[in-house]
C-alpha cells in the first residue's frame, strides 16, 4: 500500500501522514526531507534546490522530480511502502511520478483531505509555534495551558509568517491553481479517495482507517 496525500495547506496532511506512518509502518517521504538530506550530502541537485529554498521560492519541477525519483528508486521495493506528502504538487510532477512508479512497479492510492477554505483560514491563523522546542499549538483547538506560553519550556509562542492571513490567502490561491487539478487527474484514474477533513479528527481517522483496511485486503 503506497499513498499520496493531497489537501489544502492546513487540511492536516502532516498530522494524518504521521498517524498512517505509525499505524501502518509506511515510510514518510516529504519533499522537504528529501531536499534536506540531499543538501546535507552535498549532492549537486540538492545544492541547486537550496538556492531556491533560501530565496523563499518553490524548487523547480525539474530538480524536484529527479530528487524524488532517486529517493523512490533507493527504497527496498519488496519490504518498503511509502506515503508521499507534498509531492506531486503540479500536474507535470504527477506525470513524472507516474513514469517513476512504473520503473519501481509500485501502485498508489491517493487520499484527498477535502476541507472548506474558511476552516483552513481559521485553523492556520490560530496556529502558534514554539521556536525553542518546535511544538505547534492552535489557540482554538489545542491551546497552551498558559496564554501564549509553551507548556514545555515556557517560551513565548510566535505566529509564523506563513500563517498570517494575507499569506494564507496567497498559499490557497497557488494551491488551487497548481494542485487541485491533481484531484481530477487521480479521480479520473479511479485512484482517489476523498476524505471530509472538516470533521472532527477522530472521524477523519476512522474514515482513513476504514478505507485503508478495505484496500489492503483487496
Ligand atoms: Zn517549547
Amino acid at each position: 500500500m503506497n499513498l499520496i496525500i493531497l489537501g489544502l495547506p492546513g487540511a492536516g496532511k502532516g498530522t494524518e501522514s504521521d498517524f498512517i506512518v505509525k499505524k501502518y509502518g509506511l515510510i514518510h517521504l516529504s519533499t522537504g526531507d528529501i531536499f534536506r538530506s540531499n543538501i546535507k550530502n552535498g549532492n549537486a541537485l540538492g545544492i541547486k534546490a537550496k538556492e531556491y529554498m533560501d530565496a523563499g521560492q518553490y524548487v523547480p519541477d525539474e530538480i524536484t522530480n529527479k530528487l524524488v525519483a532517486a529517493r523512490l528508486q533507493q527504497l527496498d521495493i519488496k519490504t518498503t511502502d511509502f506515503i508521499l506528502d507534498g509531492y506531486p504538487r503540479t500536474i507535470d510532477q504527477a506525470f513524472y511520478l507516474d513514469k517513476t512508479l512504473l520503473t519501481i512497479n509500485k501502485p498508489i492510492l491517493v487520499l484527498y483531505l477535502a476541507i472548506n477554505e474558511q476552516t483552513v483560514v481559521d485553523r492556520l491563523s490560530s496556529r502558534r509555534v514554539c521556536l525553542q522546542c518546535g511544538r505547534v499549538y492552535n489557540l482554538k483547538f489545542s491551546p497552551p495551558k498558559i496564554n501564549n506560553k509553551c507548556d514545555i519550556d515556557n517560551q513565548t509562542l510566535i505566529q509564523r509568517s506563513d500563517d498570517k492571513a494575507a499569506t494564507i490567502k496567497t498559499r490557497l490561491q497557488v494551491y488551487k491553481k497548481e494542485t487541485l487539478p491533481l484531484v481530477t487527474y487521480y479521480q479520473n484514474q479511479g485512484l482517489l479517495k476523498t476524505i471530509d477533513a472538516n470533521l472532527e479528527n477522530d472521524k477523519v481517522r476512522a474514515t482513513i482507517e476504514q478505507y485503508l483496511l478495505e484496500n489492503d485486503n483487496g
